[in-house]
């Protein structure tokens, strides 16, 4: 067995305690959407978050990428306070979230310029991250000319290019209809398993519990109205940056 003792004496990436968040509604009254959540995710980790459509899982993920603040309780991201986009988060969206007005390129190197990178290493960054996930030749595309899965995979550029600490995505393939949301997945854990993905912690939203099994090595499952953490799995399959291991292989052919 593996000595993990040092793990636990690690700074966590982020500690949401007890954090609960509400909305106004148009009847004056409060709408709670989450209620006094605890989620720790530590450097290296895979975590999944699993739950039904309005559950918040949204906000949950908004509040660790700085873009909402709890209503009482702590986001802290290596120890310190969320009070706007943390250092080393990148974002994939539902909804994607390109810019229409900017090319590819353009979309892909927003997230190096908010790190002050310079125009020439931005320029090679972007385009490597544009190769990797498949859409070399599109760099001076715009979004409108491009399908829901190419926009996607730009969304997944955009993120990755900034080589994120943690990279957090938001039910990623949900958008998208099922072959091509197969294809990106399939992409994207292959990518993964080569180990070609520059990312180095996870949390991924997502209400397919296939597709929590395949990537996280722990899942936590919400409970709606209000959110909140109902239950913890942890996933004994070795997540992907494992898979190459042959051990893998022979467990998934003998399912
Ligand atoms: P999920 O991602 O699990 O589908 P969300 O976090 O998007 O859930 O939303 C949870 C609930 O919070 C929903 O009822 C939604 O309408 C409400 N909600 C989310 N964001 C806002 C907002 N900015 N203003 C008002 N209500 C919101
Ligand atoms: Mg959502």
């Amino acid at each position: 067995m593996a000595n993990l003792d040092h793990v636990s004496n690690v700074t966590p990436l982020i500690d949401i305690r007890n954090v609960s968040r509400s909305f106004p509604k148009a009847n004056g009254e409060d709408l709670l959407v989450l209620d006094h959540v605890d989620l720790t995710i530590r450097p290296g980790e895979i975590v999944g978050l699993l739950g039904r459509s309005g559950s918040g899982k949204s906000t949950l993920l908004r509040i660790i990428a700085g873009l909402s603040k709890p209503s009482t309780g702590d986001a802290l991201c290596r120890g310190e306070t969320i009070a706007g986009p943390p250092k080393g988060v990148a974002m994939v969206f539902q909804s994607f979230a390109l810019f229409p007005w900017l090319t590819v390129q353009q979309n892909v190197e927003l997230g190096l310029e908010a790190l002050g990178v310079d125009a020439v290493t931005r320029e090679a960054r972007a385009e490597a991250a544009i190769d990797l996930i498949g859409l070399g030749g599109f760099e001076n595309a715009y979004p409108k000319e491009l399908s829901g899965g190419m926009r996607q995979r730009v969304g997944f550029a955009r993120a990755l290019v900034v080589h994120p600490d943690l990279m957090l995505m938001d039910e990623p393939f949900s958008a998208l209809d099922v072959l091509t949301a197969e294809t990106l997945r399939t992409d994207i854990i292959d990518l993964w398993t080569e180990g070609r993905l520059p990312m180095k912690s996870v949390l991924i939203v997502t209400h397919n519990i296939e597709e929590a099994v395949l990537m996280c090595d722990r899942i936590l499952v919400f409970s709606s109205n209000p959110g909140r953490i109902a239950a913890e799995i942890k996933v004994e399959l070795p997540h992907p940056r494992n898979r190459l291991d042959p051990r893998f292989r022979a467990l998934v052919d003998s399912i």
